[in-house]
């Protein structure tokens, strides 16, 4: 089974007109995943709000303060031009990072063996004291801490495939040995970070898999079964998280990359792979990027299905 975290408080973060980070890119997922064939196979439960206590694993109390305010006056744009907040925003990220707590308990209550969380906004860009890049709190960042913290689970997976190199995620986590963290993006391509791969002895640490304007499925599944398999039947995860970002395909108008909405079923499928090898297939994952709404849609139901084959 796996559990959908959704809630409507998604759709009251406001980005303003032409804005491609906008409230229809969860109504079409959910749209998808209340389909007949899902029947029966998915549970819908209620996401949290994450305390600040727990957005403050990662963010400073400055900044958590600075999100709250510039929402109470917005809306304006917070940080940088391209990150718009409105009354709703601070809300709705208190209830994006909470979706992985509820998530992550979920499914170590075994409640469900995966869940996908699409919310938004979205969270890899988001920095120690700064929102950058439609982001406002590092969801996934969040939900690494906690399970360390708070459930005692020190070696976890990170998997970002988004076509935005995770820089948000990389600078809070990668001085954390515990930590595998694997990003394959394009590059050169915002926000121009991840370059660079810094593995410690016992196998932790980043993995990037910078890829050229033109790569498609069978570029990226070299780097699955190469690179990160090698490196992951190292490392042994004990959780496995997944910064699911759709705008890798072919058809999303912020990248060069040529998915395919089946590549996210057959890429996740490999990470779905790890998770039942290591980690009796748990995985929880959370929405990203993804901005042309019908492949978007598409290409997420698509790695639902892959998820819903963990554990089997
Ligand atoms: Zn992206």
């Amino acid at each position: 089974m796996t559990g959908i975290l959704y809630h409507e408080d998604y759709l009251n973060h406001m980005t303003g007109m032409g804005h491609p980070e906008r409230p229809g890119r969860v109504t079409v997922i959910t749209e998808a995943l209340k389909k007949e064939k899902y029947k029966g196979k998915l549970i819908w439960d209620e996401p949290r709000l994450a305390t600040t206590d727990e957005i403050g694993y990662v963010h400073s109390q400055a900044y958590i303060d600075r999100v709250k305010e510039a929402a109470e006056t917005g809306p304006k744009n917070l940080d940088s031009p391209d990150t718009p907040v409105s009354k709703g925003s601070y809300k709705a990220a208190q209830r994006a990072a909470g979706a992985m707590l509820t998530a992550i308990d979920g499914v170590l209550d075994e409640k469900y063996t995966t869940a996908f969380c699409p919310v938004r906004p979205p969270g890899h860009h988001a920095r120690y004291s700064m929102a950058m890049g439609f982001c406002l709190f590092n969801n996934i960042a969040i939900g690494a801490r906690y399970l360390k913290h708070v459930h005692n689970i020190h070696k976890i997976l990170i998997v970002d495939f988004d076509i935005h190199h995770c820089n948000g995620t990389e600078e809070m986590l990668s001085g954390d040995n515990d930590i595998l963290l694997f990003s394959i993006h394009q590059y050169p391509h915002y926000p121009g970070t991840g370059l660079s791969t810094k593995l410690y002895a016992h196998s932790g640490g980043v993995l990037n898999a910078p890829m050229p304007p033109g790569s498609g499925e069978k570029e990226y599944m070299r780097v699955f079964k190469g690179q990160l398999a090698d490196q992951v039947n190292m490392f042994m995860p004990e959780f496995v998280l997944i910064s699911a970002g759709f705008d890798a395909h072919k058809d999303d108008p912020l990248g060069d990359i040529n998915l395919e909405s089946e590549s996210y079923y057959r890429l996740t499928k490999e990470v779905v792979r790890f998770a039942d090898m290591y980690c009796d297939g748990k995985i929880v994952s959370t929405l990203e990027g993804g901005y042309e709404l019908p492949v978007l849609a598409e290409s997420a139901a698509f790695h639902v299905d892959a998820l819903l084959e963990a554990g089997t």
